[in-house]
């Protein structure tokens, strides 16, 4: 009798036994289809002892129905899994659904058929049509993802194949991607580049777990640098794999990457079409994908030969993922670097204190460079203290950075203001009555954005009108902005000098890769005199006429006093300023701020990064905060206040007394509702040897809630 263990994706159902018909070759890690009542489901072969399930009679079993025409999910895989799963207390088939990325792929390869306009000009035509048109200019993909892009029904596009305006083209799933060539065009690198890069290829070819932290202050090119680790590995035949933030910040990186390897990497992240998914999923599993650039998710993506990963701006916090499997990319990475045996890279200017405290204590080994490539000099920074040099009333840009601006546009070079606040205004309120717009769905005001003339929820995404009068008192004409966006800002630089060219980079106007490309190519031609953004603009970019940087708000970060408040101001600020001065010019930046003596401020100012550590370090072990404690937290939610109320309660009425283990609450979560969800939180603060997981897996195992609530744990957490 030859039985399987399956993993299904399905939590509450967790493993399965099945019986192996004959001539079906299977092992651990194969993807098989099996029966489940009626239905059927996919579920990968797991190593039964590191799986336990119900004991089922061989005589009980059903047999599986088919194998997929997938390479198993690799050992040092599914090792990745069971970790993650273990250590962020998930469920293991949340975890490994991740793995297998596009549900398509897992089917095969072959053709698929899709759809693209044939560029005839109908002579009568449907609106309806019209604007299919219009959307669809430029894209091909199956029925169902234009009808998705075009935002009408698939019986509109085949109604459009019937008379002759989309025609199918029949394209190979599999179709191999063009070759990157390590050799393409390898720059010259300075002698502390040269240095860092050898130590790279030398890991790379050794085929050993090392983990790096490529420390380098901003404009260092540390890019070039960890790009001889890609080419050494391209050059063994390894798959390299490059974890980036934000998927805003890609389109420099392919730019740079095709510069020097000649062809695009492989692009993994939640935007893709089912299409593009299915296929580089199959190309990382067949080992094709040579390099692939994703966001965290590829993480997780069964690689045939990974020989290196490199998480560039590895400090950023989006690489912490706030729902579902709450894991942080940075830290998985390094794991699954140990479990492949490969080198992994943090690249960043700004490290995470965690990460500076690995390498202090000799865990990753520091590669630094502290000079900016081709000697520039890193900017003046100065501070002004809004309590003195005050704006003009109604401004936020004080005299002292006016005149700057000024200066630099009569030089013709290029300013960049910061504010980390997308709209017009953070809170909108009426004249007459005080009525504040709130959003229904959160904790939160809704957020005015001019150029859209809407209220916007900035967490659940709610959105209305911005009403000719006030809903409350009916006045009409009231409301009042209170507080500068980024919009606010830009139309201030508008009317203090009228001739300024202004573009405004925030999620809102640069939301695709063209605009992003768009910006970008007018930054570089000098078609911008004055940018003015959100954290988008902090990291990434290169504008060499760039000289002056703006914080408009510095304090804003260091509100609301969470655990990382002011390592992510430092970050900020640090990463925004880096973008002044990297050309031949000198740059010079301007911090506005009501606490100049602030740790955080001060340290800016001075750029004395190793005082800002020092003193951050000192704090975190005074509170037994990471990385000398664990915190942990427990968010129950319910769409009925009661119910998380008193479910939060229960968890709070159980909690284990122990040494060394502090838990604090419930009480209501900072976001205590949040969409549409009421939300309590307990916290828990330990010794960095405590078993966390293990204390918060028993403890929570002692309940049974009702359906409505959900009990989400969150290790390490990054803002609470
Ligand atoms: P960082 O990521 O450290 O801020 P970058 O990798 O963006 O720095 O490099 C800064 C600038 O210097 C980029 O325009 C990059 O192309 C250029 N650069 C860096 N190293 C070299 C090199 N060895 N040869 C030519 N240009 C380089
Ligand atoms: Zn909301």
């Amino acid at each position: 009798m030859n039985r399987a263990r399956l993993l299904v994706f399905n939590a509450a159902l967790g493993a399965l036994d099945y019986r192996v018909p004959e001539g079906m070759a299977i092992e651990p890690g194969s993807v098989v289809v099996a029966p489940l009542g009626p239905r059927q489901i996919v579920g990968v072969v797991w190593d039964a002892e590191r799986l336990p399930t119900k004991d089922v009679p061989d005589s009980k079993l059903r047999p599986l129905l088919e194998a997929l025409p997938v390479p198993p999910l690799p050992a040092p895989l599914r090792r990745l899994i069971e970790w993650a799963a273990d250590y962020y207390v998930a469920p293991l088939s949340s975890v490994a659904r991740m793995a297998l990325g596009s549900s398509a792929a897992l089917r095969g390869g072959g053709t698929t058929t899709e759809y693209r306009l044939t560029g005839e000009e109908p002579k009568r035509i449907t609106p309806q049509r019209a604007a299919a048109m219009d959307a669809l200019h430029g894209e091909q993909a199956t029925i169902r993802e234009l009808a998705e892009i075009a935002s009408v029904s698939e019986g509109v596009l085949r109604g459009m194949v019937g008379a002759g305006l989309l025609e199918p083209v029949v394209v190979d799933i599999d179709r191999p991607y063009p070759r990157a060539r390590a050799d393409f065009a390898a720059p010259t690198l300075s002698e502390d580049q040269q240095a860092a890069a050898d130590m790279f290829v030398a890991a790379v070819e050794a085929k050993k777990f090392a983990p790096f932290l490529l420390d380098g202050v901003t404009g260092s090119g540390k890019t070039e640098v960890y790009f001889e680790g890609v080419a050494a590995a391209l050059a063994e035949g390894r798959q390299v794999l490059v974890l980036l933030p934000e998927i805003a910040l890609t389109e420099n990186f392919l730019r740079r990457f095709e510069a020097r390897f000649g062809v695009s990497p492989v692009l993994w992240h939640s935007s893709l079409k089912a299409s593009e998914r299915r296929r580089a999923w199959r190309a990382i599993v067949s080992g094709d994908a040579q390099v692939v650039v994703g966001a965290r998710s590829a993480l997780f993506m069964p690689y045939a030969r990974l020989g290196l990963i490199v998480v560039d701006e590895a400090h950023e916090t989006s690489f912490k993922q706030d729902d579902g499997v709450r894991y942080n990319a940075r830290d998985v990475a390094v794991i699954r670097a140990r479990f492949e045996g490969v080198p992994v890279i943090l690249a960043s200017a700004t490290p995470a204190l965690e990460s500076m405290h690995l390498a202090d204590t000799g865990v990753y080994q520091r590669i630094v460079l502290p000079d900016r490539f081709g000697g520039a000099k890193l900017p003046d920074i100065s501070i002004v203290d809004l309590r003195e040099e005050q704006p003009e009333r109604g401004r936020w840009l004080a005299p002292r950075l006016v005149e700057e601006l000024k200066a630099r546009l009569e030089r013709g070079e290029q300013s960049l203001l910061f504010l980390n606040r997308r709209g017009y205004a953070p809170l909108t309120l009426c004249r007459h009555c005080g009525y504040r717009f709130q959003c229904p769905n959160c904790t939160a005001w809704l957020v005015e954005h001019r150029l859209s003339r809407r209220l916007a929820c900035h967490h659940c995404g709610h959105e209305v009108p911005v009403p000719a009068a006030c809903p409350e008192c009916a006045t009409p004409d009231c409301l009042v902005a209170c507080g500068p966006g980024v919009e606010r800002i830009a139309d201030e630089v508008a009317e203090i000098m009228p001739g300024a060219r202004v573009a405004l980079v925030t999620s809102d106007t640069l939301n695709s890769p063209e605009k992003i490309g768009e910006f970008v190519a007018a930054a570089e031609g000098k078609l911008i005199d004055v940018i003015v953004g959100t954290q988008l603009v902090t990291k990434g970019y290169h504008f060499p006429d760039l000289t002056l940087v703006g914080v408009v708000d510095a304090d804003l970060g260091l509100e609301g006093g969470d655990l990382r408040a002011a390592e992510r101001t430092y970050q900020q600020v640090a990463q925004v300023a880096g973008r002044a001065g990297r050309g031949e010019k000198p740059g010079e930046v301007l911090i506005q701020t009501r606490h100049p003596t602030a740790a955080v401020i001060d340290a800016l100012a001075k750029g004395d990064r190793d005082a800002f550590y020092a003193a951050e370090t000192e704090a975190r072990r005074d509170a037994g905060a990471p990385p000398f404690g664990r915190w942990a937290a427990i968010i129950v939610s319910s769409e009925d206040e009661a119910e998380a109320r008193d479910a939060a309660r229960a968890i709070g009425g159980k909690a284990p007394n122990l040494p060394d283990v502090l838990i604090l609450g419930p009480a209501p979560a900072p976001m205590s509702l949040l969409r549409g969800r009421y939300r309590y939180r307990l916290l828990i603060n330990a010794r960095r040897s405590a078993e966390v997981q293990k204390i918060v897996r028993e403890w929570l195992g002692l309940f049974d809630f009702p359906q409505g609530v959900r009990v989400n744990v969150d290790i390490d957490p990054y803002s609470f």
